[in-house]
């Protein structure tokens, strides 16, 4: 996933700390060797190979996870969060790499093999079921799709991080990976885990402040570490789906949710949908977020009536 982990605990007992990090690390590798489009032997890049040819591949219980999740998303954003925006992030990653603008032609190559609604999941059940699969099928419709899950992915790797720590017996737990993290209890004695979230580098933007975090999933999404300048314009590595274009609002999205694959997605939707469907949508799934954006350098802020708290 081109991200580090990083794991913090508490337990009463050394060895019991240690093995259960190593075992949530060994989790979170399994994952990335199943859901990384950096690695080009994952599940999901071979199963991107399959686009267009009619084939449908059995999903490891897993990919169907995280792509069932994702549709659910793309539905409810209507195509503002889609993992098959694959085409169009190769092009801005190397825009960033040239400091160029893609060129408009391969830009609409690449947008004509994006849409979520040509991938195709079925609950296949004469795919009986192994201890690593699960029954759901998925068909990749457009040739040259390409999926992406840099939204979503990581987040359900905090989950499941998160879900093996318990399993070893430590519940006092706080997993992150790049911007995204899922906190288990408090430490010993504290109201939570706490959370310094930074203020946004525009002036007049509201000032940094402290969370405290406890059995709950927090994601950012922004364009805050990851974006290129070209003849003075700011673009995001997120991209809108619609235009094919990174985003130009130097947006800055934080989230709080219950489990780290919902929050992660739907803070990405939320860097993309206009504020008010934004927050709309983070309603429906139990998400509290806020927005500040700046388009053409005018602030905006805009909070889901449970975040102050
Ligand atoms: P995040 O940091 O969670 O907001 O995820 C950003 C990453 O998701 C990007 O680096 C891309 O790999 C991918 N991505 C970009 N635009 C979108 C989009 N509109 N929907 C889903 N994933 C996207
Ligand atoms: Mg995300």
């Amino acid at each position: 996933m081109a991200i580090p982990f990083r794991i913090v605990l508490y337990s009463p007992e050394g060895m019991l700390a240690t093995n259960a990090a190593r075992a949530a690390f060994a989790r979170i590798h399994e994952l990335n060797s199943l859901l990384s489009d950096y690695d080009p032997n994952s599940e999901l890049s071979r199963l991107s190979r399959t686009a267009g040819s009619g084939e449908a591949a059995t999903l490891s219980r897993e990919l169907a996870t995280v792509l069932g999740r994702a549709q659910k998303v793309s539905a409810a954003s209507r195509g503002a969060f889609d993992v098959t925006v694959g085409p169009l992030v190769q092009l801005w990653r190397r825009a960033r790499r040239q400091g160029e603008l893609p060129d408009p032609a391969r830009l609409a190559e690449a947008k004509a093999a994006v849409g979520w609604e040509s991938i195709q999941l079925k609950n296949d059940s004469r795919a009986a079921p192994g201890s690593r699969t699960s029954q759901i099928t998925a068909r990749l419709l457009k040739p040259g799709m390409r999926l992406d899950l840099g939204a979503i992915a990581k987040g359900y790797a905090l989950d499941e991080a998160t879900r093996v720590l318990k399993t070893n017996g430590i519940r006092c737990t706080l997993v992150t990976g790049a911007g995204d993290m899922v906190a288990g209890h408090s430490p010993p004695g504290q109201p939570g885990w706490k959370i310094e979230l930074p203020p946004l580098d525009l002036p007049g933007a509201p000032p940094g402040r402290t969370v405290w975090l406890r059995n709950r999933s927090l994601a950012t999404s922004g364009d805050l570490f990851q974006h290129v300048e070209i003849n003075d314009v700011r673009y995001s590595h997120i991209v809108d789906p619609h235009t094919g274009y990174g985003l130009t609002d130097h947006g800055l999205v934080t989230a709080v949710g219950r489990d780290g694959i919902t929050t992660d997605a739907v803070a990405t939707a939320l860097s993309v949908l206009p504020t008010n469907r934004g927050l709309a949508l983070a309603r429906k799934f139990g998400v509290q977020a806020r927005i500040i954006r700046a388009p053409g350098g005018k602030l905006e802020v805009a909070q889901s009536p449970g975040f102050p708290r």
